[in-house]
């Protein structure tokens, strides 16, 4: 691999923690949800490959097991998340607790770990801490002890230059949203659309722009970033940001799913293995891969409509029902009366899949989902096309752009129905449309694979990176 012996002053790991022949060190600290995780993980993968020692922070809750990297070190950080808002579901009161917490200057939580950890005499000096920008405590306690910072975002870049826009588009009107404007296109910022902002008419308002404005104040005091893209994919939009940000480096060696072989090691929830001998038995293309990723939900009356649109679609599909997937249930949700015997032999529901495993899979033809930005990357990294199902956050924007920008898509609106639902697959799977998304989806894999080879723009921006970080 480029650059692997960088940070080496010789020899390899030996799969253990003798991380003295390593000569810096990276600290990593993603924010405690699935989607961030594993961008998080896989970049410090990607840099432990080329040489450097790796420091996982994380918060209590949805914490890692530390046995599944015994090459990295885990050093806790008290979240102060009470359980009560960790069960609500509540992304932005979540992180409103958190964030607090760790800068409660009481107990200055996190800069008291940091200065732990970096006095830690066994470990290689610390080059910096990359963190992701909703951590906002970070930038301040690494400033106290003297440690550079570097940002992972792990949306688009299109999500961070909407961010960059926040105050504009409410100066504008854009924002909040008028149920009259929505198919309003935002000139600034093609091909969104005021629907496809990033928006959430659940969350206070005052929050998630005090949220967003002190993100990008994250992202501007840093000494670089990192964006989970690529530079094929969102040319436009990475120029923009290269150019309206005034920070020493701007980086996008997406997709990091492809840079990392392990990418079972950080899933919250354990993977079912046995779909991959089911979808080894199903016709090539054939079948449909169905979730919605860890946070979107549904109402039972939804549930339903999905089940018998999947049944009478006559497609195989492989649908992944994790639990708190339908609203209200905190387990499983019962399948309805006669479903199960009615897609006996062409349908499978499991708790959770290993995607990556099931969307490179020659028999999945097309993937239902929620336009989460990891689903959305390692769909495309397949070349597999898709239906959109978007609920909040960055999903709108995505569906926008699988839809509107690379035309590898659609998005399903309006009531889930049943009837629409078959009608939506039978386009995907089996009309002319559909075909044609798939052979463009074909040909955006190929620039995947153009910017993961040795020379591509991914590996040169990883290159570039374990430079500069060994430069701080
Ligand atoms: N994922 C998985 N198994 C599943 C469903 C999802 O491993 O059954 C992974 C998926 O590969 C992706 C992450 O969970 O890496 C979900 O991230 P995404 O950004 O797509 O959505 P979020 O969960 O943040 O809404």
């Amino acid at each position: 691999m480029a650059g692997v012996h960088e940070a080496r002053t010789g020899g390899d790991d030996a799969g253990g923690r003798t991380t003295s022949r390593r000569r810096r060190r990276i600290l990593v600290f993603p924010l405690p949800f699935q989607g961030h995780i594993n961008p998080m993980r896989q970049l410090a993968d990607a840099l432990h490959a080329r040489g450097l020692a790796v420091t996982v922070l994380h918060t209590r809750f949805n914490a890692p097991d530390p046995g599944r990297r015994p090459e990295f070190r885990f050093v806790p950080v008290p979240d102060g998340v009470p359980a009560g808002v960790a069960a609500s579901g509540d992304v932005i009161g979540l992180l409103d607790a958190m964030n607090a917490a760790m800068e409660a200057e009481e107990s200055a939580a996190l800069r008291g770990v940091l200065e732990s950890v970096l006095a830690d005499e066994e470990q290689p000096p610390a080059a910096c801490i990359v963190f992701d920008a909703n951590l906002l405590a970070v930038p301040r306690a690494a400033a106290a002890v003297g440690l550079k910072t570097l940002v992972l975002r792990t949306a688009s870049a299109a999500c961070l230059g909407c961010f960059m826009a926040y105050p504009m588009l409410h100066q504008k009107g854009y924002l909040p949203p008028q149920e009259s404007k929505m198919y309003m296109p935002v000139e600034e910022l093609p091909p969104l659309r005021v629907r496809d902002l990033f928006y959430s008419s659940r969350s206070d308002q005052e929050k998630l722009r005090n949220l967003l404005a002190r993100a990008m104040e994250a992202v501007n005091s840093s000494s670089g970033l990192v964006i989970n893209t690529f530079d094929a994919l969102e040319p436009a939009e990475l120029e923009r940001i290269r150019s309206e940000l005034r920070i020493p480096t701007v980086l996008a060696p997406g997709p990091l799913h492809k840079l990392s072989s392990k990418n079972t090691a950080s899933s919250l929830l354990d993977e079912d293995h046995g779909c991959i001998k089911w979808l080894d038995k199903q016709p090539p293309r054939s079948v449909l891969y169905v979730s919605f990723g860890s946070l979107a939900s549904m109402d039972p009356d939804e549930f339903l409509e999905v089940a018998w649109g999947l049944a009478a679609s006559g497609h195989p599909f492989l649908w992944v029902v994790r639990p708190g997937s339908v609203r209200g249930s905190e387990d499983i949700q019962g399948f309805p009366e006669g479903f199960e015997a009615a897609v006996e032999g062409t349908g499978k529901v499991i708790r959770w899949a290993p995607q990556q495993e099931v969307l490179a899979h020659p028999v999945v033809g097309g993937f239902w989902m929620h336009s989460g930005w990891n689903s959305t990357m390692e769909s495309i990294s397949e070349g597999v096309p898709m239906i959109c199902r978007p609920q909040f956050a960055d999903q709108m924007m995505n569906t926008r752009y699988v839809e509107k920008m690379w035309s590898v898509g659609f998005e399903l609106e309006g009531e889930l129905e049943r009837g629409r639902i078959e009608e939506a697959i039978r386009k995907l799977m089996e009309e002319r449309e559909g075909a044609e998304m798939r052979e463009r989806a074909m040909e955006l894999k190929k620039k995947v694979a153009h910017c993961l080879k040795s020379g591509g723009s991914s590996q040169i921006a990883m290159d570039k990176l374990v430079k500069y970080i060994l430069s701080l």
